[in-house]
């Protein structure tokens, strides 16, 4: 009844407990988990997962944090380990000048190369953008048409935004945040309509009041889903049935 649209199972935090942590999602409703890669590494490790666990699918693809490592010889790799039917997406991909790891310039270029790969595979892409809204936008004005649709993961920029980018298609996805007190998502959420609404923990990153500080888990979705059902107004299961529709709609599952 639950899908976890953007979690890292890859994490050691998780994966070296993987058994415990997927008997206690599956017992809390949560049906599908998207194990998102965000390095070679952890793409190879995703792609495993979804292999070995029925509800887990994956997604390759290199952060804006290890943007120097993308070159032919990384996007090949990339190639290789999309092949199989499981993979739903290229990402996360995107820019993040929170950090800049790495120069915003050779992070532009990773990330046109994989909008461009996801192109090349006709595959949807995940992105992650932080304090990057201007290049974001600006780039997917260009590649949008292109595009086998994009994802909004962890959004965080204004509504205004949203609004560009519903324009060129974008879905949305909102996790663990949106339950913090000074969050102040409910007008940015309302925006959106519910048809491009997906849900995700980001996990072990950003675990939802009333966890917290602590690891996060995909068994904490329902706590996600119950905040944003109620931002909308609908039931639960009515949004677990959107949600689920949206899902497989963007993903073409
Ligand atoms: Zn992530």
């Amino acid at each position: 009844m639950f899908i976890d649209s953007h979690a890292h199972l890859t994490d050691t935090r998780l994966l070296s407990e993987i058994e415990k942590v997927r008997a206690l999602y599956l017992s809390n409703g949560v049906t599908c988990v998207l194990d998102v890669g965000h390095s070679i590494q952890s793409s190879i490790q995703a792609k495993k997962n979804a292999q070995t666990f029925e509800e887990v699918y994956y997604s390759v693809g290199l952060h804006p944090d290890v943007a120097g490592s993308v070159d032919k010889t990384s996007l090949d790799k990339l190639i290789e380990l999309s092949s199989d039917k499981k993979c739903l997406a290229i990402g996360e991909i995107g820019l993040d000048y929170h950090y800049l790891d790495y120069s915003k310039e050779v992070q532009l270029k990773a990330f046109t190369s994989q909008l461009e790969l996801a192109i090349k595979l006709k595959k949807p892409v995940i992105i992650h953008s932080r304090d990057a809204c201007c290049d974001t936008v600006n780039i997917l004005k260009e590649y949008s048409s292109e595009l086998n649709g994009f994802l909004m993961h962890c959004y965080s920029y204004s509504k205004e935004t949203a609004k560009t980018l519903l324009d060129l298609g974008a879905y949305f996805s909102f996790g663990g945040v949106v339950t913090f007190k000074n969050a102040k998502k409910e007008d940015i959420i309302k925006s959106i309509p519910q048809s491009r609404i997906l849900l995700e923990t980001d996990c072990p990153y950003m675990a939802p009041v009333p966890f917290r500080g602590t690891i996060n888990k995909p068994e904490y979705m329902p706590y996600i889903y119950n905040k944003v059902a109620s931002i909308y107004g609908e039931t639960l299961s009515d949004f677990c049935a959107t949600v689920k529709n949206n899902f497989e709609t963007f993903f073409k599952i």
